[in-house]
């Protein structure tokens, strides 16, 4: 008998589910941490009860939160990733940050449908997600009430950076006039915060930690005001630098070979051309550093499914600390290290 596999981030929007249903009469507040790990959650939230939810691969943004709130697979709900397939299907490759239109995903159902149908108004802090208007962020937050206005990490639509304090701080205003505002009856709170932005730049630092050690605390309050609350994350991030040597091989053999590239940080994928994935693989064996881990796309997309479908053939991985980045960046994620893939899943319930 096969062990049973461990709960993941598709087993968000269950868990979340028996939550609602079971403090049916009080209100829900979820924070949406992006980019905080287990290891960090842990350490900053000694009054929660936080366990292990696996994040889906890759271990990236838009993959994460839809699997987090649809409880559907990255194979069936579609987006792979931050450059794929476009799903118009007038060929070539999209940003799903640039995607508007239809056929994005065939997800239709989320948390805040569940919401709903547990007799809650459903809300959604839409914070530093003010900055990612697409159909994305639509599929995310279909059937939710959003509510504008919160930003925490973005300013005009970039990395801003403010204390510690002041972060937390906006996060609890943001949740206090919330729900002040909705109290007639039991709802649905959730509010999205990109720790992951200040993590890219300066890693698991003092900022990071007394961010979450100030919104564990703000979470034990509220749940003595009979407020449940959880929190819980997409993925966490590794240290990561920029290969500007790795990207000069890759530029080169995509030209050679007539592959284009798509991906998720440090989990990228090829489209060769029609018969050239198994010389491709090969070539790439011997070309590429050997802390890349080059494997078939079936591997870790379920063949046939639709989100097999939006990535190229030949994935690379990266399992060291220099990788194809954002010059900007010191760590990244979307590979398979343990600090990427454990994330959290906190509560701390009414006393
Ligand atoms: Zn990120």
């Amino acid at each position: 008998m096969n062990p049973a596999p461990p709960p993941s981030v598709t087993d968000f929007r269950a868990e979340l589910a028996l939550l609602m249903a079971a403090y049916a009469t009080r209100h829900v507040v979820v924070l949406a941490l992006d980019g905080v790990n287990l290891s960090a959650a842990s350490t900053c939230w000694p009054s929660a009860e936080t366990r292990l939810l696996r994040a889906v691969a890759p271990t990236t943004s838009s993959a994460g939160w839809l699997s987090a709130l649809t409880g559907l697979d990255v194979a069936d709900h579609a987006v792979p990733g931050v450059v794929f397939s476009d799903p118009s299907g007038q060929g070539g490759l999209v940003n799903f940050l640039n995607h508007h239109g239809p056929g994005l995903t065939p997800a239709t159902e989320n948390v805040f449908l569940d919401a709903i149908r547990l007799g809650r108004t459903p809300l959604a802090v839409l914070g530093d997600l003010e900055c990612y208007a697409s159909s994305w962020r639509d599929a995310l937050l279909a059937h939710a009430q959003p509510i504008t206005g919160h930003r925490f990490y973005t300013e005009h639509d970039a990395y801003h950076r403010r204390p510690a304090a002041e972060v937390a701080a906006r996060v609890g205003t943001a949740v206090e006039e919330t729900l002040a505002r909705h109290d007639a009856r039991p709802c649905l709170l959730w509010c999205y915060v990109e720790i992951d932005q200040h993590v890219h730049r300066h890693g698991y630092d003092e900022h990071t930690f007394r961010v979450l050690t100030a919104l564990g605390e703000f979470a034990a309050s509220l749940a003595t005001r009979d407020i449940l609350v959880v929190a819980h994350s997409d993925h966490g991030l590794v240290p990561t630098v920029h290969d500007p040597e790795l990207a000069d091989l890759l530029d080169d053999l995509g030209r050679r070979y007539g592959f284009t590239m798509g991906g998720a940080g440090r989990m990228r994928w090829l489209y060769p051309r029609a018969g050239t994935g198994p010389e491709l693989l090969a070539l790439l064996g011997e070309e590429l550093p050997g802390d890349i881990r080059i494997l078939p796309a079936d591997e870790v997309f379920r063949p046939g499914s639709p989100g097999r479908a939006r990535v190229g053939d030949v994935l690379l991985v990266s399992e060291g600390g220099a990788f194809l980045t954002d010059p900007e960046y010191r760590y990244d994620h979307g590979s398979f290290a343990p600090e990427e893939t454990e994330t959290p899943f906190a509560v701390w319930r009414v006393k």
